[in-house]
C-alpha cells in the first residue's frame, strides 16, 4: 500500500464523514455529563465505532463509561496504533474543553485508519477515556496495563495555539483538614482554638516555600471552607491543593514538604490536621519526539503550521501523562480560539460548537489518522518512535 493513497483515502473518508461527525460532536456537546458519569456520550460513540466494524468492550478497568474499540490484526506479527477519546465536561461551563472535539475526533481517525488499511497491515484501537477533568480515567485505565498493549497512542487537544510537543507536570492533589474549638469570638475567644489560623499559616508556609522550589514545581491552593461567621472562631478548616513537579521523583520530594507547612501550622496552632491524599498520581508527559514530528508533517499537509515564536512554558497537568509512561505517546494542540483565549472559558465552550470547532474536528482527525498510517506502513519511521520511547528518561 502506498503511504500517499492511504492518505489520501483517509482525507476522503473523514470529509465523506464530515457532517456525521460533526452531528455526532454537536450531540455530545449539548448533553453535556461531568467527568465519570459520562453514560450518553460513551455511548454515543461506542455505537458510532460498532456500527463501523469495531469490536466494543464497554466499561473497562471497571470504569463504567470507559470503553475500547479494537480493530486487530490478522496474519502474525503486525504493529499496532491507537487513538484516545474524551468526553466529558466540565461543572456550570458544559464543553468549555472542547472534548466534543476530541472524542469524535479520536473516533472518527479510528474509523478513517481502519478503512483506509485493513487488518493484514495492523491493529487499530480506540481508547474511551473518561474523566479528564479530574477522575483520572487515564490514570486507572494504565493501573491495568492496557496501554502498553498497543504500539502509540494519539489524541489531539484544542487550543490557542498549534503545537506538536506540550510539556505537562506530574500532579498530586492534597486536602488538609483542621479541627479546633468554637468559642464567641469577641466574648471568650481564649476558649477558642482557631481552624481557620491553622489554613493561614499552612498558606504562608507554603508561600515561602515557593522560594526554594526547583525550576517547574507548583504549589497552589484553594480554601473550602474557613468558618460560618465572624463571630465564631472556626472549629473546622480545610484546604485543597495542588503541588505539580516536572518529574515523579520531584514530585515525590515535593510533597512531604508541603504536607509539613500544614503539619507545622497545627502543631503553632494547637489544632489536629488530617491529611487526604488523592491515590491519583498524575504523571508528567513523557514526549515522543519523532511522533509528534510525524503529526505536525500531516498537520502542514493539510494546511496548518506551528507559530514561528518558540513555544511558551506551559505548565499544565493531564492523565495522558501516564498514557505517555507505558506506550509511545502525543497530545499535540490544534488552534481552535484566539491567541489568550484560555480553556475552561464560555468562549471556548462556545468554539467548541462552532465553525472552528468543526475545523479543527476534521482536520486533526484526519492528521490523526494519517500519522496512524505513517507509523503501520513506515517501519523506518516506527522504529525511530520506538527508540526514543526506549531510549528517553521519563
Ligand atoms: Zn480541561
Ligand atoms: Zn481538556
Amino acid at each position: 500500500m502506498d503511504i500517499h493513497e492511504a492518505k489520501t483515502a483517509i482525507s476522503k473518508l473523514i470529509d465523506d464523514e464530515a457532517e456525521a461527525l460533526w452531528a455526532l460532536s454537536l450531540a455530545i456537546h449539548a448533553d453535556p455529563e461531568l467527568s465519570l458519569k459520562e453514560h450518553r456520550a460513551a455511548e454515543r460513540l461506542c455505537a458510532y465505532l460498532e456500527n463501523n466494524g469495531f469490536t466494543l468492550t464497554r466499561g473497562v478497568a471497571n470504569l463504567p463509561t470507559a470503553f475500547r474499540a479494537d480493530r486487530p490484526a490478522e496474519g502474525g506479527e503486525k504493529p499496532s496504533v491507537s487513538f484516545l477519546s474524551e468526553y466529558d465536561a466540565l461543572p456550570g461551563l458544559g464543553h468549555a474543553c472542547a472534548h466534543n472535539v476530541i472524542g469524535v475526533a479520536g473516533a472518527a481517525a479510528g474509523v478513517a485508519l481502519k478503512e483506509a488499511l485493513g487488518p493484514e497491515y495492523g491493529g487499530v484501537t480506540v481508547f474511551g477515556t473518561p474523566g479528564e477533568e479530574g477522575g483520572g480515567g487515564k490514570v486507572l485505565m494504565a493501573q491495568t496495563g492496557m496501554f502498553r498493549e498497543v504500539g502509540a497512542a494519539m489524541m489531539m487537544h484544542p487550543s490557542d495555539e498549534t503545537r506538536a510537543e506540550i510539556n505537562l507536570l506530574a500532579l498530586s492533589e492534597l486536602r488538609f483538614h483542621f479541627r479546633g474549638r468554637a468559642a464567641h469570638a469577641s466574648a471568650a475567644p481564649e476558649k477558642g482554638i482557631n481552624a481557620l489560623d491553622a489554613l493561614i499559616a499552612t498558606f504562608n508556609a507554603v508561600s515561602l516555600l515557593r522560594q526554594q522550589l526547583p525550576r517547574g514545581a507548583r504549589v497552589h491552593g484553594v480554601i473550602t471552607e474557613g468558618g460560618e461567621a465572624p463571630n465564631i472562631i472556626p472549629d473546622k478548616a480545610s484546604a485543597w491543593f495542588f503541588v505539580r513537579s516536572e518529574t515523579v521523583e520531584g514530585l515525590d520530594a515535593l510533597v512531604p514538604r508541603v504536607i509539613a507547612c500544614a503539619e507545622g501550622a497545627a502543631l503553632a496552632t494547637g489544632t489536629e490536621l488530617e491529611t487526604e491524599k488523592n491515590p491519583i498520581t498524575y504523571a508528567p508527559m513523557r514526549v515522543n519526539s519523532p511522533l509528534a514530528s510525524l503529526f505536525l508533517k500531516n498537520l502542514n499537509r493539510l494546511g496548518v503550521h506551528e507559530p514561528d515564536a518558540p513555544p511558551p512554558r506551559r505548565m499544565g497537568s493531564s492523565d495522558v501523562g501516564n498514557v505517555s509512561q507505558q506506550t509511545p505517546t502525543i497530545h499535540p494542540q490544534i488552534q481552535m480560539v484566539p491567541s489568550g483565549v484560555s480553556a475552561h472559558t464560555p468562549e471556548f465552550a462556545e468554539a467548541s460548537a462552532g465553525a472552528e470547532g468543526r475545523r479543527v474536528l476534521l482536520t486533526g482527525a484526519k492528521a490523526l489518522a494519517m500519522t496512524g498510517a505513517d507509523f503501520l506502513l513506515n517501519e523506518e519511521a516506527r522504529k525511530a518512535v520506538q527508540a526514543e520511547f526506549e531510549n528517553r528518561e521519563a
